[in-house]
């Protein structure tokens, strides 16, 4: 077997290990959407920098290629509580982002979301997740691990926390992120990130979230974001005109939210992140066959 073969397969067993920790827990599995009225704005994210939401029309609708499910999974976790999707999206990243090592324009996350569920309950499901994953990969991937000539990652749990202004304090506003993870040797948490309307903001520290990145370490950077979910109808749509989205593809989502949200808290694990940190991969299109590298044309 091949350097190049052994990635791709330990991506797949990530994957299968991914669908089986959720069934296990109890989680129901979707379908993926790829189509959807409204869409993840991916702003105003510091961390994105995408150049456009593309556009379908279909029989007289503006349909927009999925770049990730948080208000579907807001919409669905209502009644299902529990859910997960292996889901793929598209966020077409400026050409500056080739050299990341981190960025495709297209990619699969595993995302899920928890009816009524907090931050807590988010990162002790997250830390079983890695703890295990460990054990499982020994047994089911040893021969592509002994190809690379890599033992599998051990992850000690529970991770440590930091915040985001903590490490900006530590490390400077640009580079925080690669610095701290060039730091460390454990995954760690990154809390209380600047992100999307859907974040719920912490009720009495202003331009504080509660929310969460996973940060791998050893230069590898962020491999998760998730948060509890904002879902008051009045201060989604206070935060929808805050951020100055059209308002039109936030209609559809934000009629769901009048009739009721239940509050939820969930996350998406990027799966060719996970596998190039497993991998100790140079970039994260090197676990896959059919690479989407920003400022990299298309073969096929
Ligand atoms: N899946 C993420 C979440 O649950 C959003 C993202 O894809 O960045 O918050
Ligand atoms: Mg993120």
């Amino acid at each position: 077997m091949k350097k190049e073969e052994a990635k791709i397969r330990i991506l797949g067993k990530i994957f299968r290990y991914s669908v089986d920790f959720f069934h296990k827990k109890g989680f129901v599995q979707l379908m993926p959407v790829i189509l959807g009225k409204s869409v993840d704005p991916l702003g105003p994210d510091p961390g994105s920098s995408i150049e456009k939401i593309p556009e379908v029309e279909y029989q007289g609708d503006v349909l927009r290629l999925m770049t990730s499910m948080i208000l579907h999974k807001q919409v669905a976790v209502k009644d299902l509580k529990k859910i997960f999707i292996m889901s793929p999206n598209i966020r077409l990243e400026r050409p500056e982002r080739k050299s990341t090592g981190q960025h495709l324009f297209e990619f699969t996350q595993a995302d899920f979301e928890i009816a009524e569920a907090k931050t807590d309950d988010v990162l002790s499901l997250l830390e079983d997740y890695y703890k295990d994953l460990s054990s499982y990969l020994e047994k089911e991937a040893s021969e592509e691990f002994s190809v690379l000539g890599l033992d599998v990652f051990g992850f000690k749990v529970p991770f440590k926390h930091y915040t985001t202004h903590e490490l900006i304090e530590k490390y400077g506003d640009d580079d925080w992120e690669e610095k701290a993870s060039m730091d460390e040797e454990q995954p760690f948490w990154v809390l209380s990130h600047k992100r999307e309307f859907y974040d719920k903001e912490h009720p009495s520290k202003d331009g504080h979230y509660l929310n969460y990145d996973l940060v791998y370490p050893l230069g590898f950077c962020e491999g998760i974001s998730g948060a509890e979910r904002e879902h008051e109808y009045e201060r989604l749509l206070m935060r929808i005109k805050r951020d100055k989205l059209d308002m039109d593809a936030y209609s559809q989502y934000l009629e769901f939210a009048r009739k009721g949200f239940s509050s939820s808290a969930g996350a998406g694990i990027g799966m060719e992140r996970l596998a190039r940190f497993m991998t100790m991969s140079e970039h994260v299109g090197d676990v896959s066959v059919f690479k989407r590298v920003p400022g990299i044309a298309v073969e096929i």
